[in-house]
């Protein structure tokens, strides 16, 4: 991944590529988390695909892209819908004309959103001790934020949160109720894993929502931290 999903964590996908063409082995990175919200330009890395998907950055579901490079080398792929023999053989069906359409536009319009996410961190760091930011500030997409808070039992955080549109991890494995693998391979233990929230900001998320959210957790953390046991 360019970009990891749940803690927002940039690889050094440069680094990388580089990396692997020294070796002569083909490099795919997912980018999904990352397009639209830092400056990405495959043709600036040496990676050989890349794919993305349109809803992260407000363009409809159902549609996204896959990069692969046409020389030095050429990339060559088997379809996974066979059929009529449309996009070059690789993927038959008529195309999606309004979904392609919607991702054109929402390209277009991808903007950064890190003034809201560090008046985030600025709130919520400043009315409570206890908290840890789960991967790196400096290389980490800007809407992001995932924190750890100590002396709590788990999930009870995310229940309180009633109004709030937060994640504990990734949602991709919401129905799985081990701690992420993610917060366990940067150490956490499994308490402090299930103790994280994963806030991510929109376009449309405003700083009084932000104030509002700081004040909700801060009471709400005080309040547990009163009753837990841990
Ligand atoms: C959301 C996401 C996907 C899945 O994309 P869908 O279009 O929702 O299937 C894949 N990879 C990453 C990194 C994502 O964040």
């Amino acid at each position: 991944m360019t970009a990891n999903n749940e803690i927002g964590v940039l690889q050094p996908v440069a680094e990388l590529g580089q990396l692997a063409r020294r070796h002569g082995v083909l490099l795919h990175t997912d980018a999904t988390q990352a397009i639209g919200k830092v400056p990405f330009n495959a043709a600036d890395l040496d990676v050989d695909l890349v794919s993305l998907s349109a809803h992260k950055f407000y363009g409809p579901k159902g549609v996204g892209a896959l990069c692969l490079r046409r020389r030095r080398p050429k990339i060559a792929i088997d379809p996974v819908i066979n059929g009529g023999g449309h996009e070059r053989g690789l993927r038959s069906g008529t195309l999606n004309v309004p979904a392609i359409v919607g991702f054109g536009r929402a390209a277009e319009e991808a903007d950064r959103t890190h003034a809201l996410r560090d008046r985030l961190w600025a709130g919520l760091s400043d009315g409570l001790d206890g908290l840890r930011i789960n991967g790196s500030m400096e290389r980490r997409l800007p809407h992001n934020l995932n924190v750890s808070v100590s002396g709590l039992d788990g999930e009870t955080l995310l229940v309180g949160l009633d109004d709030v549109a937060v994640s504990s991890g990734s949602a991709c494995t919401s129905e799985n109720p081990e701690p992420s693998h993610v917060l366990s391979a940067l150490g956490l233990s499994d308490q402090l894993s299930r103790a994280s929230i994963r806030f991510g900001l929109g376009r449309w998320n405003t700083p009084d929502e932000v104030d509002y959210v700081v004040e909700k957790v801060r009471r709400l953390v005080v309040r547990l931290r009163d009753m837990s046991p841990v």
